[in-house]
């Protein structure tokens, strides 16, 4: 998927697409009769109608500006250690950095790595093993971190995580690493709005050009489920309460705009308009005729 936003060009790069769990195990709010009306348009993009699991890719984002490659959030990554999460536990065929290369731009070419927060499919390739040592999987680029959410992930280091080992000391320690605060900016195309809840330093990131915008909302939502109950937060959230009062002001502030929300985890081809509808919201995709919510 290719997008253009004025003189930005944009592609979708996905690392692995699969089942993501029931609904109602997913968000605890959610019981099956509630996900029951949902399944006429979830399915079965959103909604796999043999098992009941929600599906959800997992991607990055390549963006070019005129002057920059800019690479949003860093899927999986190989070789990890993810014994909580055993999808995600030692892969070794991810092809990210393949992917990326032949969409035009080599890992040595990325300018700015930027990750909506610091969890296991959004910061992997922030490194890749060498040698029995991790290093950074982008050696010419800068890596912009939110200085809350590299707290957090420190901590959960802390208590036996092994993202930030992994995935973000090795970038510290190379000096490759810009820290800063929620509401940073790159420049007037480029910055960051503060959407905590999912972890406590989560950002979106936005994207301007020529008076058209984008918007990449990390995991502030997850599935389009949530955008009829935004009040829907999931097992992840580390403030299930914040994420979804962030949830819900974040869509409010797209709906009926014409700023493109570029989702994580919604089916491909992930991106849309977001518009309200009853006390919640809904999403026409971009390019298809696809509507959820
Ligand atoms: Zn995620």
């Amino acid at each position: 998927m290719s997008i253009t936003i004025g003189d930005i060009a944009i592609t979708t790069v996905v690392e692995s697409s699969g089942l993501a769990g029931l609904p109602h195990e997913v968000f605890p709010d959610a019981t099956p009769e509630m996900v029951e009306p949902l399944r006429h348009w979830a399915e079965p993009h959103a909604l796999d109608p043999a098992t009941g699991q929600m599906l959800m890719p997992v991607q990055a984002y390549l963006v070019r500006t005129k002057h920059q490659n800019i690479l949003l959030d860093t899927c999986v990554g190989n070789h990890k250690n993810h014994p909580n999460e055993l999808s995600y536990h030692q892969h070794t065929d991810y092809t990210l950095l393949e992917d990326l290369t032949k969409a035009g731009v080599a890992p040595q070419e990325i300018d700015i790595v930027m990750c909506s927060h610091l969890h296991v499919d959004h910061a992997g390739w922030n490194t890749r093993l060498l040698d029995g040592r991790w290093v950074p999987s982008f050696p010419n680029a800068r890596y912009i971190f939110s200085r809350k959410e590299v707290a957090f992930a420190e901590a959960e280091g802390a208590k036996g995580d092994s993202i930030y080992r992994e995935s973000v000391q090795p970038v510290l320690e190379a000096g490759l690493a810009e820290i800063v605060e929620a509401d940073f900016a790159l420049d007037d195309g480029c910055w960051f709005e503060p959407t905590h809840g999912h972890t406590p330093g989560h950002v979106a990131i936005h994207l301007a050009s020529r008076g058209q915008r984008a918007v990449m909302s990390g995991d502030l939502i997850h599935s389009p489920l949530q955008l009829p109950h935004p009040e829907w937060s999931p097992i992840y959230d580390s403030d299930p309460l914040e994420g979804a009062r962030t949830r819900r002001r974040f869509l409010e502030s797209m709906a009926e705009t014409d700023i493109l929300m570029m989702t994580q985890h919604f089916p491909a081809p992930s991106v849309g308009h977001i518009f309200s509808r009853g006390s919640g919201f809904g999403m026409r995709y971009l390019g298809c005729d696809m509507v959820h919510g």
